[in-house]
């Protein structure tokens, strides 16, 4: 799970971080594009910007010297006075100029004012030079404008202003030089010289300059440098050039950066919602693993369920018959045989009908448990169903399979420690040994051998284990045509009743028992210990049941003294509509229940539940009296007759037979007798041979008999016979 993981996050932290990357270097770019877009357009700003403050400080000088009072008093004739309070104490008092000079219409300075004070052409002499272009571009310009003649006739403006500007640096200093002519503003005043005198002033670009410059076009961090050759990368730079191009100084400022602004406020919230998406994913990611495995456990344990028993967690039939298969196909390669043992619980039922069902699935989780702890590891243990198990094993001589097959049968006869208690079931085993000569038989085939060696182990007593044989296939044959037999002897008549004599004391007739006879066409009469288990083994006993009940019922109604005895079996007293049937039947028949005793053994009694209870309940309601048949032969026959409300017990034959020969068997019945008197219920012999026998029944004090010293059972118009004889029958030394 941990591998898988690490597996899966690592491409997807991989992706992630690579998306980041990307998302950074977009960004870093674009900003980096949008900080060069805001830098031109701030640097063409300020450039603007700086542009406009000439201009500005230009307008401020002419509103100085073009006009026809300065013509006056400085071309016309020198007025230092004029000069002192105009020009000097207005421009550099009011507009913060450093220097201020006049040059005369020859260009020699006539005067010079410097911070207020009328200086001498010191400054002027020092820097002439420098500002000869200057100058020049006044002078160049003056020469091409045409000078006014006299006032105009509209009385406007006679000349429009003529000023040369230029950043100039003068004694290491950057200065703003601006040379102004003097000029008439309405042409009232004239030049009289071949050339205009000229106002020219410097203005320092110092901290205060750059302070005023900075706060209108909101520039941080504005300085000046010298030149442009040590200008600070980082900044943004304006170079100021003079007239001949040169750089005279550099404008720097801190640029901007908007792009780099907004990466910086952009990428921590975008690295955060990626972060989120990123943990979101992998969330995902992990989130979907999980259902991915949470289907591929849940497809296994589907499976695992379809291939499994879910009470014992065996093999079920399905994987059994599989394995089976793999089995037989693999016989080819192996030398030595293989085989299928089928195996059965004896006593299943029992347990499950006495404890309930609850007791049932433990035995059966015990037994599993057992039968999985003998097996090798390449043997296949499964559950089939029921109780009913099975296991293939390979590689096996017939003494392996037989010593197998023993450890089976000895695991299943020791007892289950149950919760309600230690039980004995045992159980029995059948063994298909198939070898590569029988190469040929499949699976279904194989397991049908074992199934039938299994059945032959039950009919020879249970608790032990056979092999099986090529002439049990005929025994099951004969089987299945003894069933099919049955069925058609059940709708075509071939079954009917004999009916033997019950007697009390006297010999007086006062019963019969009814007891199904099968002829049977080509074998003649079967035995109904015989083709009554077939019957309740193919399904057919209700289907008999109710023939002999319709022809006892009837026939009841021929003997109004004698009350006829029924046979119920297990199976049918446990159908859950067995009283309505039989109340259906009486309806039929007509007959009267009190005349009929209905003969139940212990097998229906067994499951001590409610349905049974009722089912007792109901019958004798509608007038039935019950017998319990051959009463000493089960387990617990004297808890029954407690709890059930039983008229009559039956004494079994095998306690009858040695009567007279044995003295403990004449105590026991003499003890049997006792009881059912004590317990005021009516008590009867049956299977009496001998006068010897009937005797001692007289003296142990049990009045009625039933047996061959009487009668054998016998056709109904022997029984009419007998009753208008007298219905008494008078034996040995009576007769
Ligand atoms: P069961 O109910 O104990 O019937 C008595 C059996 O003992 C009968 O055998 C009867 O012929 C036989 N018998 C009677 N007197 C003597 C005697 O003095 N000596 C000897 N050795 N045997 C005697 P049967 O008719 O062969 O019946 C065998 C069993 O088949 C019955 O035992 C009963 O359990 C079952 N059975 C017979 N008919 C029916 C039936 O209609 N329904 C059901 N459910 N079972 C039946
Ligand atoms: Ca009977
Ligand atoms: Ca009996």
């Amino acid at each position: 799970m941990k591998r898988i993981e690490t597996r899966l996050s690592a491409p997807l932290a991989g992706m992630a971080m690579l998306t980041v990357g990307l998302l950074v270097v977009v960004l870093a770019m674009s900003a980096a594009r949008v900080d060069r877009d805001a830098l031109e357009h701030e640097q063409a700003l300020v450039a603007r910007g700086m542009q406009a403050k000439v201009a500005d400080i230009e307008r401020t000088i002419w509103s100085e010297v073009g006009w026809d009072e300065a013509v006056e008093h400085l071309d016309n004739r020198y007025d230092p006075q004029w000069a002192h309070e105009n020009i000097g104490t207005y421009l550099v008092g009011q507009a913060g100029f450093d220097q201020i000079i006049v040059l005369d219409h020859a260009s020699r300075p006539v005067f010079n004012e410097r911070l207020g004070q009328p200086t001498s052409s010191a400054w002027y002499d020092h820097n002439a030079a420098t500002l000869a272009p200057i100058l020049d571009r006044l002078r160049q310009r003056e020469a091409a404008t045409p000078r006014p003649t006299g006032p105009r006739p509209d009385g406007d403006m006679v000349s429009r202003p003529i000023q040369v500007s230029a950043i100039e640096r003068l004694d290491g200093d950057a200065y703003l030089v601006t040379a102004s002519l003097v000029q008439s503003d309405f042409g009232k005043a004239l030049v009289r010289h071949a050339r205009a005198p000229v106002v020219l002033t410097a203005l320092k670009l110092d901290a205060a300059f750059l302070d005023g410059f900075a706060s209108r076009f909101l520039l941080p961090g504005v300085h000046l440098h010298a030149s442009d050759a040590t200008a600070e990368r980082d900044d943004a730079h304006l170079p100021l050039t003079n007239l001949k191009g040169q750089v005279v100084a550099t404008l720097d400022w801190q640029p901007p950066h908007p792009g780099q602004r907004l990466l910086r406020k952009a990428v921590l919230p975008i690295l955060l919602v990626v972060g989120g998406l990123g943990v979101a994913v992998i969330v995902f990611a992990r989130r979907s693993r999980k259902i991915a495995e949470g289907l591929v456990a849940s497809e296994a344990r589907a499976k695992h369920m379809a291939l499994h028993d879910a009470l014992t967690g065996l093999p079920n039939r399905v994987l059994f018959e599989e394995r089976l298969r793999q089995a037989i196909d693999g016989l080819p390669r192996r030398r030595q045989a293989m085989a299928v043992l089928a195996i059965d619980l004896d006593r299943f039922k029992a347990v499950n009908d006495t404890h309930g069902h609850a007791a049932g699935d433990e035995l059966i989780q015990a037994m599993a448990k057992r039968l999985q702890a003998l097996c090798r590891a390449g043997e296949t243990v499964a559950r089939l169903g029921g109780d009913e198990f099975a296991v293939v094993a390979v590689d096996l001589e017939p003494n392996g399979a037989a010593a197998l097959a023993e450890r089976l049968v000895q695991a299943m006869s020791a007892p289950v420690e149950l919760s309600c208690g230690a039980v004995f079931v045992g159980g029995s085993v059948g063994v298909a040994l198939i070898d590569r000569a029988e190469g040929h038989v499949g699976a279904v085939e194989a397991a049908r051998r074992a199934d039938v060696a299994m059945y032959r182990a039950k009919d020879e007593g249970r608790g032990r284990y056979c092999f099986f044989e090529a002439e049990m296939d005929a025994a099951l044959k004969a089987r299945r045509g003894l069933e099919a037999d049955l069925r058609a002897a059940l709708g075509d008549g071939g079954v009917w009743l004999a009916y033997q004599p019950q007697v009390n004391a006297t010999g007086r007739v006062v019963g019969v028992e009814a007891l199904a006879r099968w002829t049977h066409p080509v074998k003649g009469p079967i035995s109904p210990s015989a083709f009554v288990p077939l019957a309740e083994d193919c399904g057919l006993i209700d289907e008999l049941g109710r023939l002999v009940m319709r022809r006892a019922f009837t026939d009841s109604r021929r003997w109004k003294g004698l009350k006829v005895a029924v046979n119920v079996s297990a199976l049918q007293m446990r159908q859950a509509d067995f009283p309505d049937q039989v109340a259906a039947l009486l309806a039929e028949t007509g007959a009267r229940a009190k005349g009929i005793e209905l003969e139940i053994t212990e097998g229906a009694l067994l499951g001590d539940d409610e349905t049974t209870h009722r089912a007792i309940a109901r019958l004798r309601a509608m007038g039935f009296s019950l017998a319990l048949d051959d009463f000493g032969t089960g387990y617990s026959s004297l808890s029954y007759l407690r709890r059930y409300p039983i008229d009559k017990i039956k004494i079994d034959r095998s306690f009858i037979t040695p009567l007279g020969e044995d003295e403990e068997a004449g105590a026991v019945v003499a003890a049997i007798v006792r009881l059912a008197k004590a317990l005021s219920l009516s008590v009867i012999a049956e299977g009496v041979e001998t006068n010897r026998q009937r005797q001692q029944l007289r003296e142990i004090g049990c009045a009625q008999a039933q047996g061959f010293l009487f009668s054998p059972p016998t056709p109904a118009d022997r029984i009419d016979a007998l009753v208008a004889e007298g219905g008494r029958i008078r034996v040995g030394a009576e007769a």
